[in-house]
């Protein structure tokens, strides 16, 4: 490989590694019998970023020149430190070929800095994802950043070509945008998101009807949210993700601890800043339950309390904050219920349910199922376990689980009039409600909710 292009790669690919949306696929695509490799819907990303994070393809930027100036962007215009190159079409495409016949990559990522305006970045994008398919028969797995502000159809181009597109959010609220980066907007991310939708939904009816509808993004679409380079709290990054699940119908929100890279005045100064490593993981932590578990946003973090617990993982943190809704009967608790217990995911609340059909689910068949009694054990009865005999102290609890010393409160008599145990609602809770102790759903804010003891 020439000396030329493997020095491009080092710039192209350090500057690329920022963006974390593109951690994963769910494109599905067989090789013909001239054409080469093909793509699946899992196990795309096999690569790791200097922080840990998981990412499996060719992950370059066209190019690193950009007329924009983003405060939080290594690549931004004002940052004299950085060397700018860019990559021809062929480049990128020569590139993409040799890496996959070594098996080095199973795909490529491809983003860019706005070197000339939206349409003509994206153009370069397109050519390069054209040439992979048409000129080379590449079916490994393409995903395309879309410039903001690109016009129509150039998306719908890169639509048909990629398996997956994502347009950057970046900021939680438009005002830090546009304070951190005065020439976006929300309008220019929100108009090619609302294109992809169409496109993807369009694909997605046409496909019922018959296999050969022409492809649209299989992967659906994703964004990235920069988080601690401006200051808005979990919540607002949250509600902006739900939103963006609900309207756009993103495929995943990325939520990337920002890193400073140099110093600029309009975000956190290097020297005192540190990396909210923590506060990412919360975040996806929290993100999983919106999107898998039927979390609404106002039971993972209601509005009088917008920050995400640090030492506490989201689920726990919502039970200890209804603690009258706890304990549940593994033997009795509707499907809905268990899997809001902390500790049992969706897995094991299923084996739970299965379980249950043939007979009653003890202690032991728990710790076989998987489930982390060290979390659960605070939040379930079983016929031989029964939490009140262990305290029922919501901040006991939390002492507990976290780690830290017990409190010293008096251990419970286990020979005095036990508390009753809590028997779970009969009905699932529709989301964003709870279900009061008479069983009747009522929003959250407003629901009375009795204590058990
Ligand atoms: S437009 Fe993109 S590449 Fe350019 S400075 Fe902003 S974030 Fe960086």
């Amino acid at each position: 490989m020439r000396t030329q292009v493997i020095e491009k790669l080092e710039i192209l690919a350090d500057a690329a590694k920022y963006d974390v949306s593109c951690a994963s696929s769910g494109g599905e695509r067989e090789n013909s019998k001239t054409g080469l490799g093909n793509s699946r819907a899992m196990g795309i990303c096999h690569t790791y970023t200097p922080d840990g994070r998981c990412v499996s393809l060719l992950k370059v930027l066209f190019s690193n020149v950009c007329i924009y100036d983003c405060a939080y962007c290594t690549t931004r215009r004002s940052n004299e430190e950085v060397v700018r190159t860019a990559f021809t079409v062929k480049e990128v495409v020569d590139l993409t070929m040799e890496f996959y016949k070594r098996n080095y990559i199973e795909g490529l990522f491809l983003s860019s800095g706005i070197f000339r305006d939206a349409d003509t970045t994206t153009e370069k994008l397109v050519e390069v994802a054209r040439s992979l398919r048409h000129e080379h028969q590449f079916n490994g797995y393409i995903h395309l950043k879309v410039i903001p502000g690109a016009s129509t159809d150039l998306l719908v181009e890169a639509g048909r070509l990629a398996d997956r597109l994502s347009v950057n959010i970046e900021i939680p609220s438009e005002r830090s945008l546009k304070a951190v980066a005065p020439e976006k907007d929300y309008a220019s991310v929100i108009r090619p998101m609302d294109t992809i939708r169409e496109g993807h939904d369009e694909y997605r009816a046409e496909r019922k009807k018959t296999k050969r509808a022409p492809r649209f993004s299989p992967g659906g679409q994703s964004t990235q949210l920069v988080v601690g380079a401006t200051p808005e709290d979990d919540r607002t990054v949250l509600s902006l993700a739900d939103g963006l699940y609900k309207e756009q119908k993103l495929r995943r929100v990325y939520y990337s601890g920002y890193v400073p890279i140099s110093s600029d005045g309009r975000v956190p100064d290097p020297a005192t800043y540190r990396q909210p490593l923590a506060r990412e993981h919360r975040l996806y932590q929290a993100d999983w339950l919106i999107r898998q578990y039927d979390f609404s946003l106002d039971e993972v973090l209601p509005a009088e309390q917008p920050h995400l617990d640090m030492k506490l993982d989201p689920k726990a943190a919502y039970a200890l904050r209804f603690p009258e809704l706890f304990p549940i009967d593994v033997n009795t608790a509707p499907m809905e219920w268990l899997q809001r217990v902390p500790g049992l995911g969706l897995k094991s609340a299923r084996r739970i349910v299965a379980a249950r059909r043939r007979g009653t689910v003890r202690w032991e068949h728990l710790r076989a199922m998987g489930v982390v009694l060290k979390r659960a054990r605070y939040f379930i009865t079983t016929p031989e376990h029964r939490p009140h005999l262990i305290g029922t102290d919501p901040g006991e609890i939390r002492r507990r689980i976290v780690g830290g010393k017990a409190s010293g409160a008096p251990q419970l008599s286990l020979f005095g009039a036990p508390p009753p145990v809590v028997t779970p609602p009969p009905a699932a809770p529709a989301r964003g409600r709870i279900v009061t102790p008479s069983g009747a759903l009522a929003p959250l804010a407003s629901a009375p909710l009795a204590r058990a003891a």
